[in-house]
């Protein structure tokens, strides 16, 4: 191509869309390349939380989402079904602010839309990244059926969770398969709480449920790794194992999904946001790393990632802004998908001690929805929070020992707490070893 471009940008999905408008809106002239449009078309991120929608305001989307928003209730926050069958708790957004939720696919489209709209981009859909030679982007195009070559100083890759440009910096990724997730489309159905993201505990993985649209509502099945490859009816194992915690105005839908449509499978990694690349070829999104949906963050911190990058002045601010601003989602998501998983009594009697805290506590709920939006990323601020957990949870199991006439097992509870305790130092210092 004999055009200049101030950045190239690799990869059309949520983030690569983002961040070709953010540099745009900074007044860059920007190449924005896709490999397979059709690619969307999966199970991937649905839910936005407030501060990766405001970023989408501000950088105008707002109107096309705002038609979507007003036709179905979505975006009010969490509501989580305790395991012991407890009243379900409810976790609202902090100061009203409101999130949003669409099929992913949806949300694609309309963001590839936004990005026609911005005079300094052109969008090449099936143009496939395979090379870079210093500042020289080689890719295949698909409709042209040709290769085809354009310099740019700036390269950003936003091509995902298996990225090619992450391996042409010669970065290694560390990808811990966690669970695999199903997911389903559930038809004409009432949630128990229309708005929220529901969080349904007690099966062998949390289940997800949130509306996509008008008449749609998607639950997502998180399976454990030996569950999903052992299974050979997939569908039949799903109904067996998960039906139970589902309300019963679900299942008759759940199951005629079940057996009517293809299940969506796909697999949740862990692989922690170290990587941002080097100031000509720049990381965002999942292509830097990527954790289980749980806390449904993904998004919204690749966004925040193409926002930084259009506003930092150096690669090096950029780098620290992220590298500082993600920990705590990272340690929120990991942590919090321990304590709704793991059977072991620690984490049990952590699990207990957060319903608890969340009841208690309208404060605590406030604080909890501040980490898991995003709007708060203060370590100091997740630790008191974790640590008070801890405290309840340390607290009720040794009073419960000693009432039992128990007093020599505290010894070995206090052990089987150490882990909990080292946890964010742990993680604080494989990043830094790590970077
Ligand atoms: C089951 C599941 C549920 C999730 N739920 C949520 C949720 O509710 N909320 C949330 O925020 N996040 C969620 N996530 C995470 C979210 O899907 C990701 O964070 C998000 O899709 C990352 O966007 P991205 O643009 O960085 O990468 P991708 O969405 O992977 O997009 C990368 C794009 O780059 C293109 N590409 C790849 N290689 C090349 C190449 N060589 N040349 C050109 N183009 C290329 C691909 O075709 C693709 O279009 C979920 C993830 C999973 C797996």
């Amino acid at each position: 191509m004999s055009e200049s471009f101030d950045v190239v940008v690799v990869g059309a999905g949520p983030v690569g869309c983002v961040t070709a408008m953010s540099l745009a809106y900074k007044g860059a002239k920007v190449l924005l390349l896709e490999a397979d449009p059709n690619g969307s078309r999966r199970l991937a991120g649905e839910w936005l939380h407030p501060p990766g929608l405001k970023v989408l305001q501000h950088l105008g989307v707002e109107k096309s989402i705002s038609t979507l928003r007003a036709s179905y209730a979505n975006g009010l926050g969490f509501v989580v079904f305790p395991d012991d069958g407890t009243e379900p708790i409810q976790l609202n957004y902090p100061d009203n602010s409101l999130g949003f939720s669409c099929e992913h696919n949806t949300l694609v489209k309309l963001l590839r839309e936004a990005v026609l709209a911005y005079p300094r981009i052109q969008f090449i859909p099936f143009a496939r990244v395979t090379q870079i030679e210093h500042n020289k982007v080689i890719f295949e195009n698909r409709v042209l059926e040709k290769t085809q070559s354009v310099i740019s100083e700036n390269i950003v890759g936003a091509d995902g969770r298996s990225s090619t440009m992450r391996k042409l910096l010669g970065i290694q990724p560390k990808r811990h398969l966690i669970s695999y997730m199903a997911g389903i489309f559930l038809e004409n159905v009432t949630l128990p709480w229309e708005g929220f993201g529901h969080v349904f505990l007690g099966g062998l993985g949390p289940v997800l449920a949130y509306r996509i649209g008008c008449d749609q509502v998607r639950i997502c099945l998180d399976v454990p790794v030996d569950c999903f490859k052992t299974s050979q009816n997939k569908a039949a194992f799903l109904w067996d194992a998960y039906s139970p915690i589902l309300p019963s105005t679900l299942l008759p839908a759940f199951r005629y999904a079940l057996e009517n449509r293809p299940v969506a499978w796909c697999a949740n990694h862990f692989s922690p946001r170290v990587h941002y690349g080097s100031k000509t070829l720049t990381l965002v999104g999942d292509a830097t790393g990527c954790y289980h949906p749980i806390t449904a963050t993904g998004m919204t911190l690749g966004f925040q990632d193409a926002e930084r990058l259009a506003t930092s002045k150096t690669f090096a601010e950029f780098q620290r802004d992220r590298l500082l601003h993600t920990y705590v989602p990272e340690l929120l998501t990991f942590s919090l998908y321990q304590v709704f998983t793991r059977l072991d009594y620690s984490a049990v009697a952590i699990r207990h001690a957060v319903y608890q805290i969340w009841r208690q506590y309208p404060s605590e709920r406030y604080r909890t929805m501040r980490l898991l939006s995003g709007e708060e990323t203060n370590v100091l601020y997740f630790i008191s929070s974790f640590q008070q957990g801890l405290r309840i949870a340390v607290t009720q199991l040794i009073m419960e020992q000693i009432s039992m006439g128990r007093g020599r097992e505290v010894v070995s509870t206090l052990a089987a707490f150490r882990e909990w305790i080292e946890l964010p130092f742990k993680m604080v210092l494989s990043r830094i070893s790590k970077n």
